[in-house]
């Protein structure tokens, strides 16, 4: 492949804070090496249609401070259809586009691979996930900003907790994984937290918990993964075997949504920057993830067929920092 002279550049599967900064720093760096650059609307969806706009240092100004995408993003189950891909690929050459770079979590990535199996493409994506759930990278952009929201809305229920002397189980976001659950449990110093990646013995936290009002704890927090159970029964459960005051708050999309933090921006700067000196360079497939603090690109094969695990001492930490 030669020089590459022309990317293109979508959001796809679910928006994350830090999507619209990323644009930015793709766009932005591909542009400072005379690159040009064509936004893909609405994901995938817009390869198949051809929802194609140019974009230029100004179309990206204005929104490193933004939730959500300009871009826009939908699920596009068809994309994983060989005979529309085909589609894709025709529009992909009719633009003229010798790179691709996509911005967004697992899914996205695994199409990504394909891409880049099935043509003649520099490839390149970039982790957005508020489920930091991307192999291959020990952080997403959005998982911070996430992580922030629950723990500020956490803040605000211990208030209620500690003033009515209620205990609150709380469920955060997440899918299949616990990430954001055990953040926010160590962040807001919570009495206990359920991840779907290891079992709980629901019988011996209901113990703990009643120890721990017994020594004088005016409230406890429960933070649950969406993954790890239905909330309802555990609030049911404590309620019953507690004989105390128990309430259920489930705090849903306000995860999704919002300003980026600081963080969840100078890492959509970092690998958005990575992804397009990656392509431009070596034109090589490839994620660009972040591995205890360096830059690293991490070929899209092992990106689709590994499993990123959960710290499991963090998990340790949070209940020997319940006592
Ligand atoms: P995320 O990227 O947040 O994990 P999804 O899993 O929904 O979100 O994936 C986003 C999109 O990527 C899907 O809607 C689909 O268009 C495309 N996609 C996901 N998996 C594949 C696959 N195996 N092959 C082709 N396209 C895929």
């Amino acid at each position: 492949m030669n020089g590459i002279k022309h990317i293109g550049v979508l959001t796809s599967g679910g928006d994350a804070p830090g999507m619209n900064a990323a644009i930015r720093a793709v766009t932005r760096s591909a542009l400072d090496r005379k690159v040009r650059v064509t936004g893909i609307r609405r994901g995938y969806w817009g390869l198949l249609d051809g929802d194609f706009l140019t974009l230029n240092s100004r179309s990206v100004g204005g929104i490193i401070n933004h939730g959500g995408t300009m871009l826009r993003t939908v699920r596009c189950p068809e994309f994983k259809e060989k005979e529309n891909r085909k589609q894709a690929y025709t529009n992909i050459k009719k633009l003229g586009l010798d790179g691709l770079v996509v911005i967004g979590g697992n899914g996205s990535a695994a199409a990504a691979h394909t891409i880049s199996k099935e043509m003649k493409l520099a490839v390149a994506a970039v982790p957005v996930s508020i489920d930091n759930d991307v192999y291959g990278s020990d952080d997403t952009i959005g998982f911070d900003s996430s992580v922030n929201t629950a723990v500020q809305a956490i803040d605000k229920i211990r208030d209620t907790a500690t003033s009515h002397e209620r205990m609150f189980v709380v469920e955060v976001m997440g899918r299949h994984n616990g990430f954001i659950a055990l953040e926010t449990a160590m962040s807001s110093g919570a009495e206990a937290v359920l991840v779907p990646e290891i079992k709980y013995d629901i019988k011996k936290i209901i113990k703990n918990l009643i120890a721990g009002h017994k020594r004088g704890k005016k409230s406890s927090i429960i933070v649950m993964a969406e993954g790890a159970g239905d909330c309802n029964q555990i609030a049911e459960l404590i309620k019953e075997q507690t004989g105390l005051r128990v309430r259920l708050s489930v705090l849903g999309y306000i995860q999704r949504g919002g300003n980026p933090t600081a963080h969840s921006r100078v890492l959509a700067a970092r690998l958005g920057n990575f992804a397009v000196r990656n392509i431009v360079g070596t034109n090589r497939a490839h994620l660009a993830g972040i591995q205890k603090s360096s830059l690293v690109a991490v070929p899209l094969k092992l990106v689709s067929s590994r499993k990123k695990r959960i710290d499991h001492q963090l998990y340790k930490l949070v209940y020997q920092m319940a006592q």
